[in-house]
């Protein structure tokens, strides 16, 4: 049974219960240990089937955290450039939820998890709602295509246009790993003329899967990442630039779908290790929000089986421990012992 329509009535963006990050001496310094403890690792494999991401070197390994005050603290590879990949989906969405109604969103594209790889067509054919959710491929490409605009230059110019302004700067498309995405792209075709059949993505397939090919392609740094991440942990307010980016209770919703599938058909260890709503992509790239304290970006290129950075899930891992951060972790409220007691 959808619930939603009750919910909408009671929710009332306006109450928010979070804390604050520890001091920046303590962030700085949790971050020092987290890269050390992790730099030698050595496992995990680069994405290959994107042939200009095997490309990577395989030794780099950058963490960045921006908190919503915009205090922004990085250590390793930080202003190593990597394309954006998966990661962008969930700004993405943001950003379409923003021009077209959260609603109607999620009934065009869905929110709930696959439970299957993140180009997975089995996933179309199994659901009868087809776009199950828009952090894998099929629901992605969807969102895309609802990106507002008459012709597709107009749709890529909305994106690269918001996700700028979630990074506080101009980001540039990366034309080599935009080619070479371009001509391994037959699966995500595929794709979206199969949703095209089930009249479930909302433009011309073809230039759909086009404008999400550049917006996978976009470079970013880990402090892009941190920031884009601290903007939706924020909000929307970009904590740099200030800018209100989008509506407070897009942010909830677009972090209620990442803690659902951010991490592929890892979302639930994910959720189990980290606490926290986060999205990974093929190059190596992790955004983690924590809502009302920041955004941290990790890049890694050497990736687990689901396609995620080995060495930025442990470093966002210790970091979540480290500072607090996992969204379900509690402590018996003062005195309360005592009221059982009695
Ligand atoms: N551009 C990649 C694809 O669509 C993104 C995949 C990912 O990062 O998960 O295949």
């Amino acid at each position: 049974m959808r619930t939603h329509s009750h919910v909408e009535e009671i929710a009332d963006s306006s109450r928010v219960s979070t804390g604050a990050l520890p001091s920046a001496e303590l962030v700085r310094a949790a971050m020092k240990q987290a890269y050390e403890r992790y730099r030698s690792i050595q496992e995990g494999e680069l994405a290959t089937y994107i042939p200009a991401l095997a490309a990577a070197n395989a030794g780099s390994f950058g963490l960045c955290i921006v908190s919503v005050d915009g205090a922004v603290s990085a250590i390793g590879d930080s202003s190593c450039r990597f394309t954006i990949q998966s990661v962008a989906k969930p700004f993405v969405l943001a950003l379409v939820c923003q021009a077209c109604g959260c609603e109607e969103t999620r009934e065009k594209v869905g929110v709930n998890g696959t439970g299957m790889g993140f180009d997975s067509i089995l996933a179309i054919e199994l659901n009868p709602q087809r776009t199950m959710n828009p952090m894998v491929n099929a629901g992605a490409i969807a969102t895309t295509s609802l990106a507002p605009g008459e012709s597709a230059a107009d749709k890529w110019r909305f994106i690269h246009d918001g996700l700028s302004r979630f990074a506080g700067r101009t980001l540039e498309l990366n034309e080599d790993v935009y080619r070479s995405e371009t001509t391994a792209n037959q699966r995500n075709l595929g794709i979206a003329y199969l949703l095209e059949s089930y009249q479930r993505v909302y433009f011309d397939a073809a230039q759909a899967t086009d404008v999400y090919t550049k917006q996978c392609s976009l470079d970013v740094t880990v402090e892009d990442l941190a920031v884009m991440g601290a903007t939706l942990g924020d909000g929307g307010v970009n904590p740099l630039t200030g800018e209100q980016v989008v509506d407070p209770a897009i942010c909830k919703r677009v972090l209620a779908v990442l803690a659902t599938a951010g991490m592929y058909e890892r979302s639930g260890d994910w959720l189990c290790d980290i606490g926290l709503p986060g999205k990974s992509g093929v190059s190596g790239g992790i955004v983690t929000i924590a809502p009302g304290k920041g955004g941290m970006g990790a890049f890694s290129p050497l990736l687990d089986e689901a396609g995620n950075s080995i060495r930025a899930q442990l470093a966002t891992r210790f970091l979540s421990e480290q500072l607090g951060l996992n969204l379900f972790a509690s402590k018996a409220a003062q005195g309360s012992a005592h009221v059982r007691a009695s």
